[in-house]
């Protein structure tokens, strides 16, 4: 460790422990950069510690509820005596714990300095943390984002998603504000686990910029569930009831209350305030994000962003690749690396959940004129449900432009369909065509097949 005062040097330096902070980091120190990694929080950022790997947890917990309810179907005798959130929580947390030390340990053998704190730009190729100053010719923001709370009066009794995983109970009645994947992930995993889901919604419809086929059939089958959605609601205030319970306040005079948690899922902002970005000379989008070009080149030479604080596609696969191909190029000698950050595909853990990749419908009309486009959509029962009186759908649609029937959208909703969709997507991205799917012979019986089988 140098003296204090003292400047410690490195080929690169990354700003931020999340999924794509530690995959630049690690990639570029195993083609023998010298790097340091600074990580203001427990290692793997939001994806392992307040994102996807707890929230997948949580979801796995409802569908075998799920399923617990489905083997009477089968003939079990089955009793559901109770469900332990706390328990659940626990084991949840001694989980990512094993994960965090993972990382520690993974980013150790590829030989990366970490360095624990909030790191800030001192000047543009120096970064402080606390007391320690650092320099490199090369540095990678990738310090994530968090979520959004609106300044509207009383928002404070609201948590956030970093809240809902640091519940210690299982609230009984729940208000989720937001029309998003995490809005309406949270809201079915706390419906399917027992707890009065209720989601306020400012428009008409959750997941908007989903294909209308995913987004109706999950609005269906959340409402057939149980979970009630209040549409077109302009939120004025939510409020502290005598009895503790929370309420809100609607712009038409809408009232509601009884809520013992409300949980506000309206968008995700970008982490840059206290950076020093302006001390970098690192300008900001109308959003706040830090634009790059296509290959996280910010507009300061030797200084990159990558993952969720840039204006991309805010996914965990997505910031590791970015991360990974900035690194081949800046030490792996591979000049021309970049991530292509078309045709990415994408879950929502929802119940049922969504297989999504390409464009939707509209947006292929949108970019080839309606006529040329073409789709084609089967809406069928998978067989594990034909037992059961209430026989969940499975949605499949293919989007296919022009005479060659190109398909630049594939969409599935139903059982499975966050399994299913990772093959497809590798077709898609090759360019595959309705014939090249026709080709395939089906594999019978599974819900897949219908993708190859749609007339
Ligand atoms: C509830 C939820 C569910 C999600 N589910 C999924 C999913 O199922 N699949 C999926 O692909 N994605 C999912 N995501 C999105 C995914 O978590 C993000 O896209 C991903 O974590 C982005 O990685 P990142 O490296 O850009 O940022 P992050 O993972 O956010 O990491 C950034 C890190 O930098 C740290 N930091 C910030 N400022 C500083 C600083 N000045 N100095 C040092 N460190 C700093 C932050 O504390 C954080 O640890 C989910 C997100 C949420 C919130």
């Amino acid at each position: 460790m140098p003296e204090h005062g003292q400047t410690q040097s490195f080929d690169l330096i990354v700003i931020g422990g999340g999924s794509g902070g530690i995959a630049t980091a690690r990639r570029a120190a195993e083609y023998g950069a010298n790097v340091a990694l600074v990580a203001a929080s427990p290692l793997g950022g939001t994806c392992v510690n307040v994102g996807c790997v707890p929230k997948k947890v949580m979801w796995n917990a409802s569908h075998i509820r799920e399923a617990v309810d489905l083997a009477r179907d089968y003939g079990f005798s089955v009793d559901m005596k109770g469900f332990d959130w706390s328990l659940l929580k626990r084991k949840r947390d001694a989980f990512i714990k094993r994960l965090n030390a993972i990382y520690s340990r993974n980013l150790d053998m590829s030989g990366v300095t970490v360095i624990d704190g909030y790191g800030r730009f001192a000047a543009p190729y120096t970064v402080e943390v606390g007391q320690q100053s650092l320099s490199a010719e090369h540095i990678v923001v990738a310090t994530g984002g968090q979520p959004v709370v609106p300044d509207i009066p009383g928002a404070e009794y609201g948590i956030t998603s970093d809240g809902f995983f640091e519940l210690e109970q299982q609230p009984a009645q729940v208000l989720v504000i937001g029309a998003g994947y995490i809005a309406t992930e949270l809201a079915g995993v706390l419906n399917g686990l027992g707890s009065d889901v209720t989601i306020l919604l400012r428009k008409h419809t959750l997941l908007r910029s989903f294909d209308a086929t995913l987004r109706e059939t999950v609005m269906e089958e959340s409402q057939r569930q149980g979970i009630n959605i209040l549409t077109c609601v302009h939120l004025q205030e939510l409020t502290r009831e005598d009895d503790g319970k929370l309420g809100l306040q609607g712009g038409d005079g809408e009232k509601l209350g009884g809520f013992d948690a409300v949980i506000w899922a309206v968008g995700r902002q970008p982490n840059t305030a206290g950076l020093g970005l302006e001390t970098a000379g690192i300008l900001l989008d109308e959003k706040g994000f830090i634009p790059t070009d296509d290959y996280q080149n910010t507009a300061v030479p030797g200084i990159y962003a990558v993952g969720d604080v840039t204006p991309r596609v805010q996914l965990t696969p997505v910031a590791i690749a970015a991360g990974r191909k900035l690194a081949d190029r800046l030490f792996g000698g591979q000049q021309d690396a970049r991530l292509d950050y078309d045709t990415i595909a994408s879950v929502v853990f929802s119940h049922p959940p969504i297989g999504t990749v390409g464009l939707t419908e509209e947006q292929a009309a949108e970019t080839w004129g309606h006529d040329a486009v073409k789709t084609y959509q089967s809406r069928f029962t998978n067989m594990l449900f034909a037992l059961s009186e209430h026989r969940t759908p499975t949605v499949v649609k293919l989007v296919t432009v022009g005479a060659q029937e190109k398909i630049v959208g594939c969409h599935i909703v139903g059982e499975a369909a966050d399994e299913i969709i990772q093959g497809f997507a590798v077709a898609v991205k090759m360019g595959a065509t309705k014939a090249d799917f026709d080709a395939t012979v089906a594999i019978h019986p599974t819900s897949a097949e219908e993708l190859v089988t749609l007339r």
